[in-house]
């Protein structure tokens, strides 16, 4: 059943040859060794690792080929501690320096053993990457500021899954596509087969050993209601409509030990135009700092100059989503719309405020109000948006604290706003073998899981830049060695 075409590390194969492979019927009558559940980053590293490891491995991909990687699509980076030596970063940034990083946008809701051992195998992961044919680019400079921090993928997210699904089918790994996982059979922590639903019918597919890969559940509006009501429908997912948190429903329900707060999700500011789901990174807006952010009713509600905006701009998904009907508008004159990376859309333009509260359909008067009171407020500083600058307003309810400049120069601009969803933090419990633990706290016998259905073991609160790779590709080999020497045994 393996396919015979292992590869020394980093062949690439020609687009034909994988073509062939891909189109393997894949014969589901024998048990495999591994079964991985989901087709993104970690179930890659999982499935490679395991391949290498000596097994048979299966990988499940809920949705159809030419969407498959789930969210690992649109990322472009992971952050790895390194000596300063690596040419795709500069340096160096201690292992000592991420922890702390991670500490500090946690509060500590991490489980410190998980957290340490992930950083102290962030130093492995560009070698072992590479090793795979993944390829980076040079160090970043620039308004992201993590040239230091993150390893950038030469094709994006994209480019790496491509090379990483080449790299499996060259191993003999079977992938199946259109093949969403919809049972899991589990007897007390034991997994004896997943139920998908392929080419029509049900088929089982057993396994000695189980990789759960299936991402987070923030593509389920339904789940989501729970926790934000009716707001929810107004949600914009940033990521794939095939992170249904189908699987990570049925093994809490086998009686997983549940980790992470599964009222939270990361929720960033985003181009209300953006479509329901899949809109990337394309759609992010960073021009809340530069102006005012208004809601339906023309008025403000939070500074917008709190803070510099990587800090802060995880706090602006949640702000909108509790405005009235959860939209709101970046409004800028012409002085700063050059000052940021802009949105694919087009902001929508206007000569006066009037004309740009007719074209937004908001109350013109209300909105004059709004940007005359702001002006008004405007105290004399210096601007300089790379720093927490002296530019400030004063007298006001809502006080914008840095950056803020007269709206006054036209043509002015906006920008509508919604919350855009890019992950869920409640997840499965795992120790340090990747092995999920049962409610009891006892290991499973034979189910591991990695990437972002645990990320919250380590990740329990805020994001850090580049994170949520690392701990995919680390518990991803972690699981998928486990599950080989399981199913060796
Ligand atoms: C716009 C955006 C940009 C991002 N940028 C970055 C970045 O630059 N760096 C970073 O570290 N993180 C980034 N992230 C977060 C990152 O995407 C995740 O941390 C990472 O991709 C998680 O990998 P994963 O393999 O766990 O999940 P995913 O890549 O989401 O894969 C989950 C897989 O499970 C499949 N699946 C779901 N349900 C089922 C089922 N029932 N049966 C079978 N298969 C199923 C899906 O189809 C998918 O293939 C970004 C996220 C978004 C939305």
């Amino acid at each position: 059943m393996r396919g015979g075409m292992a590869s020394s590390a980093g062949d690439a194969l020609s687009p034909a040859e994988s073509e062939d492979i891909r189109m393997t019927t894949v014969d589901f009558s024998e048990p495999f060794d591994v079964v991985v559940a989901g087709g993104g980053n970690a179930a890659l590293c999982a499935a490679i690792t395991a391949a290498r490891g000596g097994a048979r491995v299966v990988v499940l991909e809920g949705a159809p080929q030419f969407y498959r990687g789930g969210n690992t699509r649109h990322t472009r980076n992971l952050r790895c501690a390194h000596d300063g030596t690596a040419p795709t970063m500069t340096g160096p940034y201690e292992e000592a320096e991420f922890l702390d990083d991670l500490m500090r946008v946690t509060g500590g809701n991490t489980d410190r053993d998980l957290a340490e051992m992930t950083i102290a195998h962030s130093t492995e992961l560009i070698g072992w990457l590479g090793e795979q044919g993944v390829r980076f680019q040079p160090p970043l400079g620039g308004t992201l500021s993590l040239g230091k921090t993150n390893a950038f993928f030469l094709g994006g997210g994209r480019g790496e899954l491509n090379t990483l699904y080449r790299q499996a089918e060259a191993l003999g790994v079977s992938v199946v596509y259109d093949a969403p996982v919809i049972a899991l059979m589990v007897t007390d922590g034991f997994f004896v087969s997943a139920q998908i639903m392929h080419d029509g019918r049900q088929h089982s597919v057993r396994g000695k050993a189980l990789v759960a890969a299936s991402g987070g559940f923030e593509a389920n509006v339904e789940w989501l209601k729970q926790y934000w009501g009716p707001a929810a429908d107004n949600f914009l997912i940033r990521g794939t409509p095939y992170n249904r948190g189908d699987v990570l429903r049925m093994l809490l329900d086998a009686g997983i030990m549940p980790v992470g707060d599964p009222t939270q999700c990361h929720a960033v500011a985003i181009d209300a135009r953006a479509p329901r789901f899949d809109g990337g990174i394309a759609t992010r807006l960073d021009s809340v700092v530069f102006g005012i952010v208004v809601n339906r009713e023309a008025k403000r509600f939070y500074d917008e100059g709190e803070d510099t905006w990587p800090k802060r701009y995880a706090i602006w998904g949640r702000l909108i989503a509790q405005q009235p009907e959860q939209i709101a508008y970046s409004i800028i004159d012409s002085r700063s719309i050059r000052l940021f990376m802009p949105s694919i859309f087009p902001a929508v333009q206007a000569d006066t405020i009037t004309e740009l509260a007719g074209k937004l359909e908001l109350d013109p008067p209300a909105l004059e109000n709004t940007v005359a009171k702001f002006n008004a407020a405007v105290q004399p500083g210096t601007f300089d948006h790379t720093v927490l600058d002296d530019c400030r307003t004063a007298g006001l309810a809502i006080p914008k604290s840095h950056w803020a400049r007269t709206i006054e120069e036209p043509p002015f601009y906006a920008y509508p706003l919604r919350p855009g969803i890019t992950f869920t933090y409640l997840g499965v419990r795992v120790n340090k073998n990747a092995r999920m633990l049962m409610k009891d706290g006892k290991p499973t016998a034979n189910m591991y899981a990695a990437g972002e259905i645990m990320a919250g073991n380590v990740l329990g609160k805020g994001y850090l830049a580049g994170i949520g790779m690392t701990i995919g590709t680390v518990f991803g080999r972690i699981a998928g060695e486990g599950a080989a020497t399981h199913a060796n045994n």
